[in-house]
């Protein structure tokens, strides 16, 4: 079944089960029902995350521990959503909890520097090859968007090149060409993967190029990991074209000691980090070469100005520092990869042995179930039917007890332990099962 010549629409049998899944849900969820309808008359879709949003109503969580959620209703999942990535130590490590309570103890907004940035910015410029020098954000949005201003001043160039699909936070969002609400730089966008029409799109518009923004690995764009040539490519171009090479690793930075750029051996100029860094609290990095990094040098003239009230607020330089320090070690780092690997290995194997009737992509810890056929190596959209599946998929694991991402990403958090894993495989060995008939149809 090529992608084309699936239905544009859902069929009959779909719509017929997914509305029985969906009654399934709504029955067994009445306080994460109303919840949402108050929420609704003072947050826009009663959430401040538009992800956060499904139909009929998103459930409401109300405590964690371990790999382990609780809803208001009172059911219980194994958490494989992992935070978007965000959440890679689980909800209640204990050694981020006592670093946390440390750091509550000796006060918060302390309005100056601390001992904990320079710390955390250690331990970051010796994991990954591409930081000499960092500075840290909110969010990974920031991160990004203050990459992209500092390649534009140093190279004094407006434009920017991204890529279709590609995710950079809230305001640089690639899916679908973008969306109005995104910063306004001049963005060119180059397809994923695909050497030959990057090559001429970044020829035609070299000149005006500050940047290329990348992701290793596509990570809400589907889990799609780079063809090694296609970043060379970008590597070798952007060198030889004095364009800032800017690998955003907000979700890749944790396949293996160094991201993505130590395990391909490619450096870029600028990296941007985020996510599970700050031990769970809200974060961001963006750091590169000393020579560009240096135009934030505050003891300089000149110096351009980044600030930030909550920049190295003391609750994510304190969770950052245990985090990356003595959890997520570079042993950690790669044993977690390899994990990963070995499950997507085993639902590869389940889809087969169910007639390849859906696949997973992905690399190391993350991944995500694809319901097309072909290559897949680059964002695509979705059709109807798809976005059924991945409902129906999404309702049966949550109706299993499993909390996966609405659009099936999985990103395993270290407290995920085989006894869940093997739970998610089950679970989609009986989805292939169940939902044969609906898989296979066209
Ligand atoms: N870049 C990538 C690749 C991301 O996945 C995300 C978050 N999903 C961001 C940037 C933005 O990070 P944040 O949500 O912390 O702003």
């Amino acid at each position: 079944m090529a992608p084309d010549t699936i239905l544009a629409r859902p069929n009959a049998a779909l719509d017929a089960a997914l509305a029985e899944a969906r009654d399934a849900y709504t029955a067994a969820r009445p306080r994460s029902a109303a919840a949402h309808q108050r929420a609704c008359a003072v947050l826009p879709g009663g959430n401040t995350r538009s992800v956060l949003y499904y139909s009929p109503f998103p459930t409401t969580m109300a405590r964690g521990e371990g790999c382990m959620l609780e809803d208001i209703d009172g059911h219980r999942y194994v958490d494989l959503c992992g935070e978007y990535t965000a959440g890679l130590f689980g909800h209640s490590e204990p050694r981020i909890l006592a670093a946390l309570q440390a750091a509550l103890a000796r006060g918060l907004n302390l309005a100056a520097v601390g001992e904990n940035e320079a710390r955390l910015a250690e331990i970051l410029c010796s994991r990954f090859p591409s930081l000499d020098m960092v500075r840290f954000t909110n969010s990974g949005t920031e991160a990004n968007l203050l990459a992209v201003g500092l390649a534009r001043t140093h190279t004094g160039r407006p434009a920017i090149m991204a890529m279709h699909g590609g995710y950079h936070g809230g305001l640089m969002t690639f899916a679908g060409g973008g969306t109005p609400t995104n910063v306004p730089f001049p963005v060119t966008l180059a397809p994923y993967n695909d050497i030959v029409a990057t090559l001429g799109l970044i020829k035609a518009h070299a000149a005006d190029l500050a940047a290329i923004i990348v992701e290793p690995m596509i990570g809400n764009g589907g889990c799609m990991p780079a063809n090694p040539a296609f970043l060379r490519m970008l590597r070798d171009e952007t060198s030889r074209r004095g364009i800032l090479l800017i690998f955003d690793e907000v979700m890749t930075s944790r396949h293996g000691s160094g991201g993505l750029q130590a395990r391909l051996g490619i450096t870029p100029d600028l990296t941007t980090l985020g996510k599970y860094i700050g031990g769970g609290m809200s974060f961001g990095a963006f750091g590169g070469r000393r020579e560009v990094m240096a135009r934030l040098d505050a003891t300089k003239p000149g110096a351009l100005s980044h600030s930030g009230t909550f920049n190295n607020n003391v609750l994510s330089m304190a969770a950052g520092c245990v985090a990356m320090g003595d959890i997520f070690t570079a042993e950690v780092a790669e044993a977690h990869v390899t994990r990963g690997e070995a499950l997507r290995g085993r639902l590869d194997a389940v889809c087969q042995r169910a007639g390849g009737v859906m696949r997973f992509t992905g690399f190391g810890s993350m991944m995500q179930p694809h319901f097309r056929d072909g290559p897949i190596d680059r964002p695509y959209q979705l059709t109807p039917r798809e976005d059924a599946l991945r409902e129906l998929l999404f309702l049966d694991l949550l109706a299993g007890g499993v909390y996966a991402a609405r659009r099936g990403l999985v990103a395993l958090s270290l407290a995920v332990g085989a006894a869940e894993m093997d739970q998610y495989v089950d679970a989609i060995e009986e989805f292939c099962a169940s939902r044969g008939s609906l898989l296979r149809e066209t």
